[in-house]
């Protein structure tokens, strides 16, 4: 059975000055999914996951989160959602237990800090400096802080974006975990291989219009359909298989 609509986008336009950025885009995400926005630097995608998250002005549409029309009830949407900060955000020479002390205080949340460190494997960094730790342990720290609110839906703008593969991994397996536990996900990217793996469902965003919107699996058996087939026959393994199996995908120190 289809889960019900947590998100709907309906005829969502958002220009600057004479640069229409979003030309009357519409979608939904459901409850409980991990729903990708993908496209090419410039598509819209920020743009859209900002003016949801209210902290950009939209030109026109009209957006539902959670049954609250975003024109009216721009506080309450904010309650129930985590946001991403752009890693830049974080004070780098507090430790990771107080930046979690100072969001804690601004929710005014009863999140433990040491639990919430443990959920994204990071317990063992509780007194490291932020500024000390790796772009994987610093990505898997700000996805921890969209938690803190205990939020019904989190957003990540390109949180696998310049990590190494283990850390991509890690994080992969990280985001299907707050998923499981019944938090729903929208995540911008531009891995196609990342979106297969990690998304229920995709909207390809190009341009400002969203040209395809399906779950990976039904899009890939579209194109096949239509008589398409890769041109040279695919290895079984890639060379990024190699370098996993080499350096293996466990949780690291560094990553
Ligand atoms: P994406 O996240 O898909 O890379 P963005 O939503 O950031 O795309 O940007 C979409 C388009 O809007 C781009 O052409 C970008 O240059 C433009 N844009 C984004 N923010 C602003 C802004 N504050 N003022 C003017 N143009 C902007
Ligand atoms: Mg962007």
């Amino acid at each position: 059975m289809q889960a019900p609509s947590i998100i709907s986008v309906k005829n969502l336009v958002k220009s600057y000055g004479d640069f229409v950025a979003v030309k009357g885009i519409n979608f939904e995400v459901y409850e409980g999914e991990i729903f990708g926005l993908l496209g090419p630097n410039g598509a819209g995608k920020s743009t859209t996951l900002e003016i949801i998250e209210t902290l950009r002005p939209k030109t026109s549409g009209e957006i539902i989160v959670n049954g609250l029309n975003l024109d009216d009830s721009p506080e309450e949407i904010k309650k129930i959602i985590g946001v991403q900060l752009q890693t830049s955000g974080f004070y780098p020479n507090l430790n990771l237990t107080e930046l979690i002390h100072l969001f804690v205080g601004l929710y005014q949340s009863d999140v433990d800090p040491s639990t919430l460190l443990k959920k994204v494997n990071l317990e063992d960094k509780a007194k490291a400096k932020y500024k000390e730790m790796s772009g994987g342990q610093k990505q898997r720290f700000s996805i921890a802080t969209t938690l803190i609110n205990r939020p019904k839906i989190i957003f990540l703008d390109e949180p696998t974006t310049g990590l190494d593969p283990q850390a991509r991994r890690n994080l992969w397996d990280l985001i299907k975990e707050i998923r499981n536990n019944g938090t729903t996900v929208i995540i911008t990217t531009h891995y196609m291989d990342e979106a297969e793996i990690l998304c229920d469902r995709v909207a390809i965003v190009d341009s400002g219009n969203i040209i395809a919107i399906n779950t990976p699996n039904a899009l890939i058996d579209e194109l096949v359909a239509t008589g398409f087939e890769k041109e040279k026959e695919v290895k079984k393994a890639n060379l990024e298989d190699v370098f996993i199996n080499l350096t293996g995908k466990e949780w690291r120190a560094e990553s």
